[in-house]
């Protein structure tokens, strides 16, 4: 129940409107059994009056109309004010949640499949809509209107108000206990598979090619169906589970009422007129405050969801991003001095033993070229991740342009490197927002054009659209080198002082490798380029070679240097090719 406060504090944010929803939600239950109590009142009293007899019928029958208004009215505004006030607190839930989440990525992410992550964002904090809708408004209203209820039938007789009053006031403590632990057993269940479900469905879309061209789709059906089959199983509890307390509820509806007509039907009324319509507005109370009681027991059934749903929502939001950006510094660069000194650097990936950069020392000068060469896995691209701090090393010193890279702010670094991962991500959008992420001015078309021409895109230009040429799901019509060439289309479209490429001309043949290369070399003639690259063409225009081997640096120099340097790794690997 303590995963509900974080939740519960956001109620901050719409105090007034949650404050009236539960006066409105007050005044319509008041009005509906007042309603019934009256009409209770009023038949019995018309009944016993019979014709004849002077009977003032106008009072009661306005009122009844006048209940009957009111009931319907509050109850019209009660929904819109609830509602609205759960959405606005809901839309700074989802905006707290979002804002928690961007600092994780990507490291503490990549614990969770991002299916899991929608699922928590939007099915999780919808969930938690039910806390003040179902919850915590209808418990206060019940409680004011049972003490309230208590208090009025008081005048007519104190005994039976008070025997109504507590009898109504410990149900409303049991039934939500009763109802809790049961909902409780599965909420957390049902939640999970719910979440399980939806997680596989859109993995199971996302993995049609591959599984179709595996045949491997039917097992995936069948674990999809059998965990549907979980859920509705789940599904079919919680439904027995609400029917039984909406039996249960109007069982003990009947006993208080039976009671209420039979204590009623003996007790004495002092000097009021018609003291026999007296049992009639009795009964009808005891009846009418199975209004009172009927949501609650639902309600308390769905805590166990809500809790869940909670404890989903405060696992991400309670994560720690493992880069915390507080420094306040500005990179300011200097032609010739160096732009980054790493000094002993020892990383490892947090969940993993094995150093992945083992010691690692290097100075690069500011507008110099880097290649970094090394075999597959060796620890190239955590070096470059080190450099935007997507991870912070262990120990050592990593230096930009003079300073600790932790003592600059997030933005001045984004702004002062651009970074082409491995793996291009394209977005669902058109080919101009693809690129327009690129730089934070806007690019005019005839310089995406020329970029595009530049890299060799010039045919998706050729499709009527032009830049509006949609790039669909992820990219996935367009070939892994037009992936590729894109991401340096985006690199070219930056204006960042420091460029770090990882393996930009993997996939392309190698015509345009050459082309692409000079490109690259162009745009950054008076930028620091630092690129791993597995291919040794153009390797001698850079001023620096690394090998990194096993995450460790076991190689640098010139192209000259190297290649004069007896048994050297990079020697014996321009000999082999
Ligand atoms: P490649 O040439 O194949 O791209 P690389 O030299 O870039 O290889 P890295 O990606 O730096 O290699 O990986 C170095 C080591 O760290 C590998 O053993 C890899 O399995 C591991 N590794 C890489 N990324 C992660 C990660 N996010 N979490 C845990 N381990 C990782
Ligand atoms: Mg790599």
């Amino acid at each position: 129940m303590r995963s509900l406060l974080p939740f519960i504090r956001l109620f901050k944010y719409a105090k007034f409107p949650l404050f009236i929803g539960i006066i409105l939600m007050i005044t319509g239950l008041a009005a509906s059994i007042s309603l019934l109590t009256l009409s209770g009142w009023f038949l019995a009293a018309t009944a016993i009056v019979g014709i004849h007899t002077l009977f003032n019928f106008f009072y009661p029958s306005a009122s009844v109309r006048g209940f009957a208004i009111g009931r319907t009215v509050a109850r019209y505004f009660e929904k819109i004010v609830t509602h609205d006030a759960t959405f606005r607190i809901l839309a700074k839930l989802r905006v707290q949640v979002f804002s928690k989440i961007i600092p994780l990525s990507p490291s503490v992410l990549n614990r969770y499949r991002n299916t899991d992550l929608l699922n928590r964002l939007v099915a999780d904090v919808d969930t938690l809509d039910n806390l003040y809708l179902r919850l915590i408004a209808p418990f206060i209203s019940a409680i004011v209107v049972i003490i309230a209820m208590t208090i009025t039938l008081s005048f007519f007789n104190l005994k039976i108000a008070l025997g109504i009053g507590f009898t109504l006031l410990i149900l409303l403590i049991v039934i939500p206990t009763i109802f809790y632990h049961l909902g409780n057993k599965f909420g957390l269940a049902l939640t999970q598979s719910r979440a399980n479900y939806r997680t596989q469905f859109l993995e199971f879309i996302q993995a049609q090619a591959e599984l179709l061209l595996f045949n491997a789709a039917q097992p995936l059906k069948q674990q999809l169906n059998e965990t549907e089959q979980q859920w509705q199983a789940y599904q079919q509890q919680e439904a027995n589970l609400s029917g039984f307390s909406t039996a249960l509820l109007l069982f003990i509806n009947g006993l208080i009422l039976s009671t209420t007509l039979w204590v009623a039907a003996n007790a004495d009324f002092g000097d009021w007129d018609y003291p026999k319509a007296l049992i009639g507005l009795f009964a009808l109370a005891a009846l009418a405050s199975f209004e009172i009681l009927m949501p609650i027991g639902a309600a308390f059934l769905h805590i166990g969801q809500i809790v869940a749903s909670a404890e989903r929502v405060n696992e991400i939001t309670s994560q720690q991003p493992l880069v915390q950006f507080n420094g306040t510094n500005t990179i300011q660069i200097t032609p010739n001095q160096p732009i980054i000194e790493i000094q002993d650097l020892l990383f490892h990936y947090p969940e993993k033993k094995e150093l992945a950069i083992d010691h690692l020392n290097l100075s690069i000068l500011a507008q110099q070229k880097v290649a970094i060469l090394g075999k597959t896995g060796s620890g190239k691209s955590t070096l470059l991740q080190l450099l935007v701090r997507h991870y912070d090393a262990q120990q050592g010193q990593l230096q930009l342009a003079g300073k600790d890279i932790r003592s600059y702010t997030e933005s001045s670094l984004r702004q002062h490197i651009c970074f082409l991962t491995q793996r291009v991500h394209i977005f669902s959008d058109t080919l101009r927002n693809n690129l327009q992420i690129a730089s934070t001015t806007k690019i005019k078309d005839t310089q995406f054009i020329d970029i595009l021409q530049k890299v060799g895109l010039s045919k998706l230009l050729e499709q009527e659209q032009g830049l509006d040429l949609w790039l669909g799901d992820g990219g996935r019509p367009l070939s892994g080198g037009e992936q590729r060439r894109l991401g340096l289309a985006r690199v070219l479209l930056n204006e960042a002082p420091i460029v770090l490429l990882d393996e930009p001309t993997e996939g392309l043949d190698r015509e345009t490798e050459r082309n692409i290369l000079a490109l690259i070399l162009q745009h950054c003639q008076q930028k620091t380029l630092i690129m791993i690259t597995h291919r040794l063409t153009s390797i001698e225009k850079f001023d620096q070679i690394c090998i990194i081997d096993n995450a460790k640096l076991i190689e640098k120099g010139s192209y000259s240097e190297l290649i004069n340097k007896p048994q050297g790794f990079f020697k014996r690997l321009l000999e082999r090719i």
